[in-house]
């Protein structure tokens, strides 16, 4: 006879097994979160008191009193599994499981189960950071332009490692290189967080990314590639429908899972004014069309209502930034579904004495304009996701998890915490078949999920900065079923 408690481990147990596959299915280890509270990723109300089991790399059964030890018989043709009790030498630790296969031959596999003891610890779902540049964020200043290319991209290796030191297991980059140590991430070469790459930013002569100085001819008259381009995979200059498609496919060719644009003035380039509209309308649909040809989707870096308008009324799915935009803006991005990715950015003094006059000029309007921004996402219920957009500072970027309680003034700590998760997941998902991680849901703690999982001392639903501190309040973090970072003791 079963009672409930071991009912629910049969159950964990048999579906694990993946039936009616052979007996090499049952895995050499699982892991076993015991006693934490559960943040699911959406709802307000903790499932106190809960174990969560994590088979390989996905969370296989939530539920009260998972045992941690048990005896199992299984038959391989029926695919029926039984607990059974006190076996002469059955596991003491762990799972036993006994496969009988269709020839009736009888093999026992020995199941070792790491407990994880959360003693009360909230469990949530791995942060999810929906703007970022793993390049410019790991470079100081004007690093990645002045050394060595393989220089910056050590930098970019540490860096992701730090990311989910701090509690991000999966980040949206938009725009720079990382398709190679993506690789190498996913193949368990190196730590680092699940990465959706934009590839270059795809910006037209004069736009945000153009990094050339005025009186460089451009490539397309006499000029030569841009390190930025050429050599760093930064960015690309491009003008007129042709080029756009040939830019944004050389970007799908590498991997990209989205597409960016910039359609608007920039805060930290030069040479083009925070009001200035970038790309014309059928530049933009050329991008578009290119990605919907791959099966995802355009975002674009742009501040104003014009620049917004302009992009939604032509397919792009997500905005960055937005600080700028006006009622009419937040009305049709809400009626259009568009997430909007916008920063609490501060005019912090260590940032101002990187900048130079005139980028500080523009970077002190954004930082006005974005608590408007957040009062209209707000007032017309605009879908919104959290990226920090951290870049030049890299003794910055310990900040990262702090930037969502900068939106407290608007916005609860349920609220935000959907959208360093779940929200952030659905925007992953919008990469539809470019989206490399296809097993399960991201951003969420149920049955069937991704095992990207952190360990939070203290609930942050009652304090929201729990998520920042450089990970201090973190002491464990799980990516892909696998323990990357465990300061408990
Ligand atoms: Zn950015």
């Amino acid at each position: 006879m079963f009672h409930a408690g071991k009912l629910v481990a049969a159950i964990a147990v048999s579906t694990l097994l993946a039936l009616p596959a052979a007996a090499q299915e049952v895995p050499a280890s699982v892991t076993l979160f015991k006693n934490v509270n559960v943040f699911d990723g959406k709802n307000e109300a903790l499932l106190e008191g809960h174990d969560v089991l994590v088979v390989r790399n996905m969370i296989q059964q939530i539920g009260q009193d998972i045992p941690t030890s048990g005896t199992y018989e299984l038959e391989v043709s029926t695919g029926r599994i039984e607990r059974v009790e006190a076996l002469p030498g059955s596991a003491a630790g762990g799972y036993e499981v006994i496969v009988t296969d269709e020839a009736g031959k009888t093999e026992t596999r020995e199941v070792e189960v790491e407990v994880i003891d959360g003693e009360g610890r909230t469990l949530m779902p791995g942060l999810i950071d929906a703007h970022y540049h793993l390049m410019l964020a790991a470079s100081k200043g004007d690093a990645w332009r002045l050394e060595q290319p393989d220089y910056t991209h050590a930098t970019m290796v540490i860096e992701a490692n730090n990311l989910l030191q701090r509690g991000f297991t999966s980040i949206r980059d938009t725009a720079g290189p990382g398709f190679g140590i993506k690789k190498a991430v996913d193949e368990g070469m190196i730590p680092g967080p699940r990465m959706y790459l934009s590839g270059t930013l795809i910006t037209q002569t004069s736009g945000h990314a153009d990094r050339t100085l005025p009186f460089e001819e451009p490539r397309v008259f006499s000029g030569t590639v841009p390190v930025g381009e050429g050599v760093m995979k930064l960015d690309r200059v491009v003008n007129g429908r042709d080029e756009v498609l040939a830019a944004a496919r050389q970007n799908l060719k590498q991997g990209a899972t989205q597409i960016k644009i910039a359609i608007g003035g920039g805060v930290y380039s030069f040479y083009d004014p925070l009001d200035v509209t970038e790309f014309t309308e059928d530049e933009i649909k050329a991008a578009v069309d290119a990605a919907s040809d791959w099966g995802t989707y355009v975002t674009a870096h742009v501040y104003t209502p014009k620049g917004v308008l302009r992009g939604i009324r032509n397919g792009l799915k997500t905005i960055e930034h937005g600080q700028l935009m006006d009622e009419e803006t937040a009305r049709e991005m809400a009626e259009r579904g568009v997430y909007l990715i916008t920063q609490p950015f501060q005019a912090d003094e260590s940032l101002k004495a990187i900048a130079d006059p005139i980028q500080w000029n523009k970077y002190v309007q954004v930082v006005e304009g974005w608590e408007q921004t957040a009062e209209l996402v707000k007032q017309y219920d605009v879908k919104m996701g959290f990226g920090t957009d951290l870049v030049f500072a890299p003794d910055m970027n310990g900040t990262q998890g702090d930037f969502l309680g900068r939106f407290s003034p608007w916005f609860s700590n349920i609220e935000m915490l959907r959208m360093i998760t779940s929200t952030n997941a659905e925007i992953l998902a919008l990469s539809g078949l470019r989206n490399p991680y296809q097993e399960g849901p991201l951003g969420v703690v149920e049955e069937g999920a991704y095992a990207d999982l952190i360990l939070v001392d203290g609930n942050p639903l009652e304090d929201i900065n729990l998520l920042g501190s450089n990970g201090d309040h973190i002491p464990l973090v799980m990516k892909d079923g696998e323990i990357v970072k465990n300061k408990l003791n």
